[in-house]
């Protein structure tokens, strides 16, 4: 067994393993460059294959604003396009695959995500949250033999760096090929920590149906473990869908995505606690933050409620002062990711504006303040790498913390 003394907390293995087997769009700093890599793909593609390919960021564009199916058109309008923003949260989609997607301008929007239209009502093109499963839904499905070639490139990022993971959210699909890579390769195998994706239909499913055996974690291997649940209270804020108290500088009247109501999610989080597992929600904004503290709390307060179940805000980006105290309290675990701060740092004040931004990217706050703080990549949205995590939460004037406490931070938790 590879002894791995760090971990990142939280990761896409499969999204990670996806992007190092696709043409890369991280690197492109414009449309055109955008364009021309996918121009590159066109011309290789099979029939019936879709492009998709993951990475690219307006930001980091002189346009900085979403760009539309028009251009992607330009390149095919036979060819279904999808290309994934950096972070995940958002799709950039031809008309092509809005067609095969059934998407139209009078498509309902589904609650927790968006379909972008024009002022004049026409579609953009650009699909946010949990509307970008009709896309999802509508590409051909993939076969378990592929599933496991793309974990094990996901995989292979990490032990290139002899670090473990939490993969944080899967659908069913992906665990009986993760089961059968460690039944053969275990031993060769970073640890893999696997949390279920409840915004994934399958990946409910499938936590229902482990809840009905006694045993929750069916695993092949010592180095392979199903964990927990993931839940997602809000989007990214790089595509305005972090939840936020008040709207963004940017744009006023937008306050961001709520995702997964109350009822459903203290429902989905009571049964992960009766049974003791980790309970990840994925909170951004300062809005989704305190909402979560909020349900943690009437969960953690419930009879049936296991001593052991751990809970874990996934990126606690922006956090009002008077809920630092909450995470102490309520003993919840902050997973940060050092590199978003460098990553993001440019367009996020202007998201956030000068105030509320001193909320954002607290490291040293949230140690202060008696927290247990985690740091991650979210490869693929970073690199899987943990010195560079290192490296930088020890850079900033304020909110630097010492060499010793950055490192902890990767260290795998006793509980773990
Ligand atoms: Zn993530």
């Amino acid at each position: 067994m590879i002894k791995t003394s760090y971990i990142d907390h939280h990761a896409h293995v499969y999204g990670t393993g996806y992007k190092s087997l696709h043409p890369k769009l991280d690197h492109t700093n414009s449309i055109d460059e955008v364009l021309t890599v996918i121009k590159s793909i066109l011309s290789k593609l099979q029939p019936e294959q879709w492009v998709v390919a993951r990475g690219w960021d307006q930001n980091k564009w002189q346009e900085k604003h979403f760009p539309t199916y028009e251009s992607l058109d330009a390149l095919s309008s036979t060819i279904p396009i999808v290309l994934i923003r950096i972070d995940g949260h958002a799709l950039w989609c031809n008309s092509k695959a809005l067609e095969l997607a059934k998407i139209s301008k009078d498509t309902p929007i589904p609650s927790g995500g968006d379909i972008l239209r024009s002022a004049s009502g026409t579609l953009t093109g650009i699909i946010l949250d949990d509307a970008m499963q009709i896309i999802y839904d509508a590409m051909p499905k993939e076969h378990s033999h592929s599933i496991k070639q793309t974990l094990l490139a996901g995989l292979q990022e990490f032990a290139k760096y002899h670090i473990g993971v939490h993969d944080m959210g899967i659908p069913a699909e992906y665990w009986e090929p993760y089961k059968e890579l460690y039944l053969t390769n275990g031993d060769i195998l970073p640890r893999a920590y696997v949390f279920l994706d409840m915004s994934k239909p399958t990946g409910r499913t499938l936590f229902l149906e482990r809840l009905q055996h006694e045993i929750f974690d069916d695993s092949t291997h010592n180095n392979l473990k199903l964990v927990g649940i993931k839940l997602y209270f809000d989007g990214a804020l790089g595509s305005r869908g972090a939840h936020l108290f008040k709207p963004y500088s940017d744009d006023t009247n937008n306050y961001g995505l709520k995702l997964t109501d109350d009822t459903d999610a203290i429902e989905l989080m009571s049964l992960a606690a009766e049974r003791g597992l980790q309970i990840a929600i994925h909170a951004i904004g300062d809005a989704a933050n305190s909402r979560a503290l909020e349900l943690i709390e009437i969960v953690k307060h419930q009879k049936t409620t296991s001593k052991n179940t751990i809970f874990r805000i996934e990126h606690a980006q922006i956090i009002r002062e008077e809920d630092l105290e909450r995470y102490r309290r309520l003993n919840v675990w902050a997973i940060i990711q050092p590199q978003f701060y460098q990553s993001d740092y440019q367009w996020a004040i202007k998201r956030l504006g000068a105030e509320r931004i001193g909320n954002a990217y607290r490291w040293k706050s949230l140690l202060e303040a008696g927290i247990s703080v985690l740091a991650s990549s979210d490869s693929p949205v970073e690199e899987a790498n943990p010195y560079t995590g290192i490296n930088l939460l020890q850079s900033r004037s304020y909110e630097r913390v010492s060499f010793e406490e950055a490192e902890k931070m990767y260290l795998e938790s006793p509980l773990d």
